[in-house]
């Protein structure tokens, strides 16, 4: 048995990973059989995150928190997790190949999912021209009109970034006052290849094989338009990933894992949670890091008391 298994592998997990390994619990990591590194995966500069005073790639970041985790002992295993049984003393994890896996503590740090729209027209569309990830399908855009739907800080970012392709960008954005970062704002306000439409929702996005347009709806008054564009690039935030632990875990009103004050500990014994998957609001990388941090010490707390416990036992037997 596992002293310690760690699900997601994104700033969260890994941190949580390099202080596990570096306690001697010689963690097993689920790193995803896709998506290794989580959301940085997906991001070019990051220029947010202390100790890069020149930015980094978020692709780098991660590569260079999984290198750390694995120097001090931590075994990264490229699968999905299909099942957990939380109950108990012994936890177990259920990969995608069947084997179960046991462990005296949980760590669950998967993260979020990218939010969709909900239009017509996007399901069908997603990966024939709707995307949600502008560093993975950026290129496919050169010389072409495209859409950013979204306000935030990715919006700006994916907008910013798709300029390096496509000959024009639209951001789409429900109201008249972004909810992005000062900083992201201007960047796109600068850029001449931007133009932002206020005020809008996305009514549908046409199309067969490839987008053709989209159908705008004023948030205002109602009144619908077109815009002829061939991508579209759905930036409006994300969900905690918590399909796993619906039912077994206890989660808050926005959808997160609910955790006890400051904490790591969930509403069951030895599970831990940390990152996007705790936080509706903060949401960075190194939010995500600190709070794998938080998870890892907790769950190392958790074990000591648990082995003190036992011997303890033992010596009274
Ligand atoms: P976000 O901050 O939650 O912003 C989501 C945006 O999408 C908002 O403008 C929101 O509109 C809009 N939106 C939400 N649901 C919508 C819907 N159904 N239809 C149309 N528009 C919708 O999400 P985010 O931009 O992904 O950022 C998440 C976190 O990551 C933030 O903390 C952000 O600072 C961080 N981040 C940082 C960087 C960076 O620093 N380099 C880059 C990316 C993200 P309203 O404004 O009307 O609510």
């Amino acid at each position: 048995m596992r002293q310690i298994i760690i699900i997601g592998s994104g700033p969260a997990g890994f941190t949580a990973a390099i202080y596990a390994a570096r306690a001697g619990l010689e963690p097993l990591m689920f790193a995803s059989s896709v998506g290794i590194g989580g959301e940085l995966m997906n991001t070019t500069e990051v220029e947010n995150f202390p100790g890069f005073p020149e930015g980094i790639q978020g692709p780098e970041l991660m590569q260079k928190m999984q290198e750390q985790a694995e120097k001090f002992g931590t075994e990264v295993v490229y699968d999905d997790v299909t099942d957990l049984d939380l109950d108990g003393d012994v936890k177990r994890v259920t990969s995608s190949d069947g084997v179960v896996h046991e462990a005296a503590a949980v760590i669950y740090a998967t993260g979020s999912a990218y939010r969709k729209i909900g239009a017509p027209g996007e399901e069908k569309l997603t990966g024939h021209g709707v995307s949600s990830c502008a560093t993975c399908d950026g290129f496919f855009f050169r010389e072409q009109t495209i859409a950013v739907v979204g306000g935030g800080d990715s919006a700006m970012e994916e907008a910013t970034f798709l300029t390096r392709f496509a000959s024009k960008v639209y951001v789409i954005h429900r109201r008249d006052e972004l909810k992005a970062s000062k900083i992201m704002q201007q960047r796109a306000f600068d850029n001449e290849k931007i133009e932002f439409i206020w005020n809008s929702e996305v009514a549908s996005i046409e199309g067969e094989s490839g987008v053709t347009g989209m159908t705008l709806r004023s948030t205002v008054d109602g009144t619908e338009s077109n815009l002829d564009v061939t991508g579209v690039f759905v930036a409006i935030g994300n969900d905690p990933r918590t399909h796993l632990v619906h039912g077994k875990l206890d989660l808050t009103d926005v959808g997160t894992i609910a955790v006890d004050g400051r904490s790591s500990r969930t509403s069951v014994e030895g599970v831990f949670a940390a990152g996007d998957v705790i936080d509706p609001t903060y949401r960075q990388a190194i939010t995500a890091a600190g709070s794998g941090t938080v998870a890892a010490l907790d769950a190392e707390h958790y074990l000591a008391a648990r082995e003190q416990a036992a011997v303890s036992v033992g010596a009274s037997a």
